[in-house]
């Protein structure tokens, strides 16, 4: 039965009193959304038609993400499960290709890092061929957001204006987002982001950035090598700031700013629930950006 089928069958079956698969006792569909941004996302433009359910639970690293029995029944039973395939193994795997959503499909992906991975052959990452930190783009989520919006309205008919007239107001907030950042990035002393894991090559896909991830992987520690390629780069580009982040360890980024007389400054690659929402962690991220690189808008 495809995703379609089975949430009209469900919006037409209120009130008989059983609570069928993939849809809550009211009749609303179930919504799986696999991590942070894109259960952000799926609230948005879902409102409250939907129940959305988040399958990685807030301050913990998305990558290396294991069902347990709960989490695997709730993604059989979701009328769908929004993700982006290459960011977690565990739920590429698990999921339904009927009724699931790959945001990675709605917009154009770039290629996964290109520096050399010893021992990373096992992570999702590099599994899929491209980079699937898209989230980092709000141009990019504006794109999921329409398309998620067609997807809910194909799929819940009843309720298909809504989700398309919530799609187009979260797409409008993150055009304004990405306005911002366009205009408060474009004259900067810098433009290399050293990061602790690659993480933002989207950001600097979209606002003409550069960006060196000391690892590919938060879950692994960089070579000797890769650690003193790294600090050659930082010093030829005269980088003034390592970036950190809240779930992964400091150590590494702390050893290197204080190898190149760098400082370090966290930069939230959203991976998992910020202390506000999407739009505020990263119009925090925006000021991080234009402290360190010295802009001026
Ligand atoms: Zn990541």
């Amino acid at each position: 039965m495809t995703a379609g089928a089975l949430l009209s069958a469900t919006a037409c079956g209120g009130g008989s009193g059983v609570s069928e698969v993939g849809a809550t006792s009211d009749g609303k569909p179930e919504v799986v959304a696999a991590f942070y941004p894109l259960q952000w996302l799926t609230e948005q433009v879902g409102g409250s038609d939907v129940q959305v359910t988040g399958l990685t639970a807030p301050g913990v690293e998305p990558h290396d993400l294991e069902l347990g029995i709960q989490q695997v029944t709730d993604l059989q039973n979701a009328a769908l499960t929004v993700y982006v395939k290459g960011v977690q193994p565990a739920v590429d795997d698990a999921v339904d290709q009927e009724k699931s959503f790959d945001a990675a499909t709605a917009v154009t992906t770039i290629p996964a890092g290109e520096h050399e991975h010893e021992g990373e052959e096992e992570h999702g990452h590099d599994e899929v061929g491209y980079d699937p930190h898209l989230w980092l783009d709000p141009s990019r989520m504006a794109t999921v957001a329409g398309k998620l919006g067609e997807r809910l309205a194909a799929a819940d008919a009843a309720h298909a204006q809504a989700y398309r007239d919530r799609a187009a107001k979260t797409a409008a907030t993150l055009t304004t987002l990405d306005q911002e950042f366009t205009k408060g990035l474009t004259t900067c002393r810098s433009k290399t982001l050293v990061t602790a894991h690659e993480a933002f090559g989207y950001l600097a896909d979209r606002y003409k950035l550069k960006q060196v991830g000391i690892t590919l992987d938060p879950e692994t520690e960089p070579s000797p090598a890769r650690l003193s390629e790294v600090a050659k780069l930082a010093r030829a580009e005269g980088v003034t700031t390592i970036f950190t982040e809240a779930l992964v360890s400091p150590k590494v980024a702390e050893v290197l700013a204080n190898e190149v007389g760098a400082k370090t400054a966290v930069l939230d690659p959203l991976e998992s629930k910020p202390s506000g929402d999407y739009v505020s962690a990263m119009r925090d991220n925006l000021k991080t950006l234009q402290t360190a690189l010295g802009c001026t808008a």
